[in-house]
């Protein structure tokens, strides 16, 4: 095969999910489709990283700093929902049930994988909290054994803080993560969290 065409595929198949097989019917299909397509994925590529950064408030992905959720003066400041990944926090908005504001931490304490508390964006969680208006913490870690793990380690961090702590309520199922679940399920697990104690 021609060195670009092996190439893309190299690359698509580094991607999740993604095998050699899938990956070669991309650069197939991207071969034979108007060129337009394989500009505009080009282009996109580009600007990813030039253009996609963490918001300095939440760490959220956004392309422009603070993000729009951040600079929102109709969020309900009192209320602070610490997730793991940027995906989380649209799977939160997607309920259109909740109305505060959100930590990403990108990743869970995973001591399998070598991810520790350091890994995690736990000291930026400490600072913002140092002035921030937040009266009650969301934990709304992944239902599965490194997103307990993480939602445990921040009670321990956040309990001498005097905030309240709320987890999701339970009826999740037992090992899901949150981008999966379907909104009306994850609006309920939100309006019935329950307070760590
Ligand atoms: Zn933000």
């Amino acid at each position: 095969m021609s060195r670009p065409v092996e190439k893309l595929i190299q690359a698509f198949a580094k991607l999740p999910g993604v095998g050699e097989k899938t990956a070669t019917r991309f650069v197939f299909f991207l071969l034979r489709a108007d060129k337009q397509i394989a500009g505009d994925l080009g282009e996109a590529l580009k600007e990813l990283h030039e253009k996609i950064k963490l918001c300095s408030i939440c760490c959220n992905i956004t392309d422009r700093d603070p993000c729009r959720t951040c600079s929102d003066p109709r969020r309900e400041a009192h209320l602070l929902c610490v997730v793991e990944e940027p995906s989380d926090v649209t799977a939160i908005e997607k309920t259109g049930s909740y109305r505060g504001w959100y930590h990403v931490l990108h990743g869970a304490i995973s001591p399998l994988d070598g991810i520790g508390p350091d890994d995690l964006k736990i000291r930026e969680l400490l600072e913002r909290l140092k002035d921030a208006r937040a009266k009650e913490i969301i934990l709304a870690t992944n239902a599965n054994v490194e997103g307990d793990a993480t939602s445990l380690y921040l009670t321990q961090l956040l309990r001498p803080l005097g905030l309240r702590l709320s987890r999701l309520s339970l009826g999740l199922p037992v090992g899901s993560e949150l981008e999966y679940i379907d909104p009306s399920t994850l609006a309920r697990a939100l309006e019935d969290r329950r307070e760590i104690r």
